[in-house]
């Protein structure tokens, strides 16, 4: 697909076309070594690619730091590719199990198989990752993919469109650039599954498109992720971690910690070591290769609208600019935000931020904390920072998330041997390393009948043998004895 002719629903359903058609004429699905061969591909020229990636990347945002680009794209996807290649041999052997011992001496085992054509969403605030992890995982499955990622990063878009092209001819894997209606007809596609990254609202949109073809979907969506600091937890350490994980890439991460919750009291204890470390990370801010950019002037826009409704609404708002810079819209650098007192129907704390505002909310006890969270939509992530194991014990069994760092922010994501995905409305599905690769997969139950089979004994006609046999299955004598022996009529 070239850049020049914006896709359409035809020309999308004709490479899909051509996709089934390769599928259908190779007959058999990409062998081992063939997978190994697409993976490698993909490793090499991304790792050769990285600088040119890394500088795309900042030019859609208008700034993002190389560092965190290698880091939380690169490297990360690099690491999948590593632990998808040691291991698919044994994720690919089929899995024998033991059949129920009625079916004995049957044999069962699960045979994993690619689903066909497989359709990727992206989304722009982590357009590598979040378009070629799922390619990873398709293609470790032994599929045939469609990707597309997000128009709000073209330039990552188009860099990866051409890298795809180089490396993978259009009827295995194929990148379809293009806005919103692109993405609206991409999802309309006749897909074997179809995986989506973004918001809830576009996700109810991609789902219901999908159904007309009662395509699976996994939904990668957000939500307002919970970090819970535990009473006697040391605030310092878990300020500092949740300012690094709230503030990479500006607050545009999924699973970046939305809002804080802090012990009654201790809200300028908690913002001492906010303000100081947030200072450190960021001693300035408009030209700081470190601080990333808001992605569009419509989302910068959206941000400073928020925080406006919380200081009409008597909030409190610090923003946290040390060399007292010009941040506006117009260089779309928005500074780190904290805010706490606000009131609950504000905006701030209903919807998810994705961007640098931090609300800190204070609770009593933490059987309060926890129906706080359980009060509102299960969240992608929840972060707790607590050393007593009762306590621990608690939130993991009282909450459901996504996801869970205890001690941190975001380092389950990256996990090779963790799924991830969220939980009702933070999503369905997961993805990542095997569960990657099952995600994508059909499994396939196999049942295996023998030459001699106890089967042979429920055949009708129905009769003694069968009373007897079913009896015992049924370990029910006294039903047993009522076949046997028939009440006489009269
Ligand atoms: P979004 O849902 O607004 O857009 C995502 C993509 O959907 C767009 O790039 C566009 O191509 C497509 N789209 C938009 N409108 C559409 C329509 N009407 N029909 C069909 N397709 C349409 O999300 P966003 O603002 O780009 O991303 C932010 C959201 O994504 C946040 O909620 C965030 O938490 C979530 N997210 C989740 C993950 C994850 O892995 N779970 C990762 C990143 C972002």
């Amino acid at each position: 697909m070239s850049e020049a002719a914006p896709a359409t629903a035809d020309s999308l359903a004709a490479v899909l076309q051509t996709q089934q058609a390769a599928i259908r004429a190779r007959r058999v699905p990409p062998t081992y070594a063939e997978r190994i061969h697409a993976l490698d591909l993909l490793k090499d020229k991304l790792f050769e690619m990285r600088h040119e990636f890394a500088e795309a990347v900042s030019e859609d945002f208008g700034n993002r730091s190389h560092q965190e680009t290698i880091l939380l794209e690169i490297f990360v996807l690099l690491d999948e590719i590593r632990h998808t290649k040691r291991h698919l041999l044994k994720w690919m052997k089929p899995r024998r199990v033991m059949p129920n011992w009625q079916f004995l001496p049957g044999g069962a085992k699960i045979v994993y198989q690619p689903l066909g054509v497989v359709g990727v969403l992206g989304a722009w605030n982590y357009q590598l990752l979040l378009t070629l992890s799922p390619l990873v995982g398709a293609l470790s499955a032994g599929n045939h993919v469609m990707l597309k990622p997000s128009e709000l990063a073209p330039i990552t878009a188009e860099l990866m469109r051409k890298m795809i092209a180089d490396i993978f001819p259009e009827d295995y894997v194929t990148v379809i650039t293009g806005g919103v209606e692109v993405a609206g007809e991409f999802s309309k596609l006749p897909f074997n599954h179809l995986i989506f990254t973004g918001s809830g609202r576009v996700g109810k949109i991609i789902m219901r498109n999908a159904s007309e073809h009662l395509t699976p979907v996994t939904l990668e969506l957000g939500g307002k992720s919970p970090a819970l600091v535990g009473e006697n937890y040391p605030l310092d350490r878990a300020a500092r971690r949740v300012v690094n994980g709230k503030f990479s890439n500006a607050g545009q991460t999924c699973v970046a910690p939305d809002y804080v919750l802090v012990p009654e009291g201790k809200v300028e204890e908690f913002m001492e070591t906010a303000r100081e470390v947030t200072t450190q990370f960021y001693p300035t801010l408009v030209n700081n290769p470190d601080y990333t950019h808001i992605i569009t002037k419509r989302h910068y826009e959206r941000l400073a609208n928020i925080v406006q409704e919380v200081r009409d609404r008597g909030g409190k708002v610090e923003t946290v600019n040390p060399a007292s810079e010009d941040c506006n819209i117009e260089n779309k650098v928005f500074p780190p935000t904290f805010v706490w007192n606000c009131p609950d129907d504000t905006t701030v704390m209903q919807e998810e931020l994705f961007g640098p505002i931090l609300p800190i909310v204070t609770y009593r006890t933490l059987t309060e904390a926890i129906d706080y969270i359980n009060d509102r939509p299960r969240p992608l992530a929840l972060y707790y920072f607590d050393n007593e194991k009762k306590n621990i014990n608690r939130v993991l069994n009282e909450t459901v998330s996504g996801g869970v760092t205890l001690g941190g922010c975001i380092y389950h994501l990256p996990q090779n041997n963790l799924p991830f995905g969220g939980v009702g409305d933070s999503g369905m599905g997961a993805y990542h390393g095997f569960d990657g690769f099952t995600n994508f997969s059909k499994k396939k139950a196999v049942f295996i009948q023998r030459k001699v089979a106890a089967t042979m004994l429920l055949r009708p006609p129905y009769g003694k043998l069968f009373s007897l046999v079913i009896g015992t299955l049924l370990r029910n004598w006294p039903a047993y004895e009522k076949f046997r022996k028939p009440a006489k009529k009269g």
